[in-house]
């Protein structure tokens, strides 16, 4: 922003800010580096100026409780404190506290020694690299390395810390300016807000300024009669209602405070401006997404482009709306809206408060529905209090979506994890078209009515004016199912009638940018291959690309693998199968599992088969971006996508538009994706006979380039449209037509 400094504020500002700074009760929570004290070389150089301290001192004197919270360690905040005897101070992000002359320990015990261990590793190997340890965290700090260096310690440095996050549900990932920090969740400064709540008179008030991303934890903590002011640009995805331009802006607020408290008559204007595209901007969206967790977007580290994201953001931008989500965090009390209009999609996140991670997200949502819906009855579970908070958690999240767009906006839910939104959402008197979008598959009746409570998804599900599937099977699935058991509900061809009232039910089939996947024209260009190619060593290569989910059928796959170099000896030394697998709900036990049985499969495989110059199959538990995923497609000569049962799958799709066309690889199929039913020119396979998968590998394999080119043009046209937008879009034109037709019919 151009306009940084705060001019002299509007009247309804000051009318705010007078009313804060005359509350009985006040605290002001203040962070120190790059919000009270400007940013410096070190901590030891970053002190606390005497004007700085002057203004806290100013602040206790008129009766305000003044809180430092910082992210320092107690270290470097021992030499300050003299400066402001009246305050309390919060060391490592609130994880320490010095409140009554001396300093309480943190009540958690942190076990970080492992990954400081890992990380240091890749600190001794790059110089100007540092590793701090604090009481609850461990961050790796590269603000001194070489630029040129900077990419791959941050590349070395993600993939442990990813890895090592995968098994500790605790602790959580924070990205800062030229640091990685892994923290223990519950080390973070709205921890602070509460103690100091608890020790002030009810009813007493707060105004937190904060410049970082840790500060957000303080704001977040904070109700709607406090006020959270963010210091510098505001930039990112924040809490804030207020801000001002940088520490000398934050002093000047402060300096503002003491003399409001202390004045009769009305104060100069207030040295602060409301986020406008924050709070002020909320109930316009015309359009709101609301799915389980918004994605990471935008540029820089730790980003995705997923299918989803490159489906939406173009007609979120378009209509001016907003994405809703879960953060990602835990926290209490959360469910304070943050907002980040910068890169498109705009997105409103919030915290879970504590318990739902476990209950509503691991539990009813991926221990309940997303085996029931992928038909595995034998691994479902339905535990009440967890069905209690879905809920809970599908009432608030319509709560979150009202306060976002008026009555009549446009409300599209994405899956299943909020199967009841639509129903909250018309209780709270929400009239406009309100769309849900099934991206799993959907069961027979007779696995679905396996859930105790059915009726009342169903029932709840009826709010939607549009429900939509991938396909024609799990629509039809849906269709069959749903009128048993709803009093007065029918089937009418493609709508659910209902009274007066009727859900129309259609099938989207989502797809790709292949742009981002297609052969370049004049060749792939330099890539990360080239170890890859070396160790192929002119094999054939049989790739596999999946979260690591049940679903995918991955041991499965390793099964059919193992079989055709048993049944098909020929091909021992002469192929490769590299198995990428994302991480996935490690905190679920289920995958934690499977993850054991996936690693101890490849060792037998390789064990039983492997010789001194070949190594059967390649198992790499990772993420890659589309441009190394692209050219691993080309490289591959069978695409095994073979799923026990999934939704769509994309991966399918993208192989295919990968592929040169004049010598193509073969994409070997299951039955059971939805991808199948566009695909259909694939080499189907059935990935529950693992003798038959085996066989068809083998005939993928042998398959001629006339037969793979005549295939390849079959699958081409479907693999590649609809795109990912124009699924969007054709869904939200559907959504349209038909609330019209409901509005006009009332
Ligand atoms: N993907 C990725 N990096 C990887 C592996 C997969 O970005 O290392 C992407 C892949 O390109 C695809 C998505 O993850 O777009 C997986 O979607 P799919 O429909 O196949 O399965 P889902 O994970 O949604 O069940």
């Amino acid at each position: 922003m151009s306009d940084a400094a705060p001019a002299a504020s509007d009247p309804a500002t000051s009318m705010i800010w007078t009313r804060l700074a005359r509350a009985p009760a006040l605290a002001v929570l203040v962070d120190l580096d790059g919000t009270l004290l400007p940013f410096a070389p070190t901590l030891e150089e970053a002190a606390l100026d005497d004007a700085a301290a002057a203004v806290l001192r100013g602040l206790a004197a008129v009766g305000v409780a003044v809180v430092v919270v910082s992210g320092r360690p107690r270290a470097a905040i021992d030499p300050i404190r003299a400066a402001v005897p009246a305050a309390w101070w919060f060391a490592e992000h609130g994880a320490w506290r010095h409140t009554d002359g001396s300093w309480q320990p943190p009540t958690v015990a942190a076990e970080l020694g492992d990954l400081a261990r890992r990380l240091a590793l890749l600190a001794e190997r790059t110089p100007g690299a540092r590793l701090e340890q604090k009481s609850l965290a461990v961050g790796l700090h590269w603000r001194r390395v070489d630029e040129a260096e900077r990419p791959r310690l941050i590349a070395s440095a993600e993939l442990v810390v990813d890895e090592w996050l995968e098994t500790q549900p605790a602790y959580e990932r924070l990205d800062g300016a030229a640091v990685l920090e892994v923290r223990h969740r519950a080390a973070h400064k709205g921890t602070a807000v509460a103690w100091v709540r608890a020790h002030l008179p009810v009813g007493a008030r707060f105004v937190a300024l904060g410049d970082d991303v840790t500060d957000e934890d303080t704001f977040a903590a904070l109700t709607d009669d406090d006020a959270a002011v963010l210091v510098g640009a505001p930039d990112r995805r924040s809490h804030a209602d207020w801000w001002v331009a940088d520490p000398a802006g934050a002093r000047a607020l402060l300096r503002w405070l003491v003399e409001a408290r202390v004045g009769q008559g009305p104060p100069p204007s207030a040295p602060v401006r409301p986020w406008t595209r924050a709070r002020a901007a909320q109930p316009q969206h015309p359009l709101v997404i609301v799915s389980n967790r918004t994605p990471t977007v935008g540029a820089g580290r730790g980003k995705e482009v997923g299918g989803l994201v490159s489906a939406l953001t173009p007609i979120v931008e378009r209509t001016g709306g907003v994405w809703l989500g879960w953060s990602g965090a835990e926290r209490a009390p959360g469910l304070a809206l943050a907002f980040d209009p910068e890169p498109p999609p705009a997105l409103a996140t919030f915290d879970y408060p504590p318990g739902w991670r476990e209950a509503f997200y691991g539990g009813f949502c991926n221990q309940s529905l997303w085996p029931l819906l992928h038909c595995f009855p034998g691994r479902v579970r339905y535990v009440d209090d967890e069905w209690t908070t879905y809920v809970t958690a599908n009432e608030t999240y319509a709560r979150l979506a009202a306060r976002l767009t008026p009555p009549t906006g446009t409300v599209w839910i994405h899956d299943y994890h909020l199967l009841l939104a639509a129903a909250a959402l018309r209780r709270l008197g929400h009239v406009g078209p309100i769309g849900l979008f099934l991206h799993v598959p959907f069961p027979p009746r007779d696995v679905w009515e396996t859930l105790p409570w059915h009726v009342e998804v169903i029932d709840a599900l009826l709010a939607c004016d549009l429900i939509g599937f991938h396909t024609r099977r799990w629509a039809d699935n849906f269709l069959a199912a749903a009128p048993h058991g709803v009093a007065g509900l029918r089937r009418d061809g493609d709508q659910l009638a209902h009274g007066a009232r009727a859900t129309t039910v259609g099938v989207f089939p989502i797809g790709i940018e292949p742009a981002g996947f297609r052969p370049p024209p004049d060749g792939d260009p330099a890539d990360d291959l080239d170890g890859l190619r070396a160790l192929l060593a002119g094999r054939k290569l049989v790739l596999g690309v999946d979260r690591l989910d049940y679903s995918k059928g991955i041991p499965e796959r390793l099964e059919a693998f193992r079989r055709l170099l048993q049944l098909f000896p020929a091909w021992r030394g002469r192929v490769s199968f590299v198995q990428v697998s994302v991480p996935s709900r490690a905190e679920v036990p289920e995958y934690a599992e499977l993850r054991r049985r996936v690693e101890e499969l490849v060792g037998r495989i390789n064990g039983e088969f492997g010789e001194a110059a070949w190594v059967p199959v390649r198992y790499l538990y990772r993420s890659y971006p589309a441009d190394v995923l692209a050219p691993l497609y080309r490289l591959a000569a069978v695409g095994m996508v073979t799923p026990l049962r999934d939704g769509m799958n994309l991966v399918a799709k993208e192989f295919v538009a990968a592929q040169r066309d004049d010598d193509p690889g073969v994409l070997l199929l299951s039955r059971f994706a939805g991808a199948a039913e566009a695909l259909d020119a694939a080499l189907l396979t059935n990935p529950y006979h693992v003798d038959g998968v085996a066989a068809d590998l083998d005939r993928a394999l042998r398959m001629e380039r006339d037969e793979r080119r005549a295939r390849h043009a079959r699958l081409i046209a479907a693999a590649t449209a609809p795109t990912a937008a124009g699924w969007a879009d054709a869904f939200l034109a559907r959504l349209a037509e038909v609330t019209a037709v409901r509005l006009t019919s009332n």
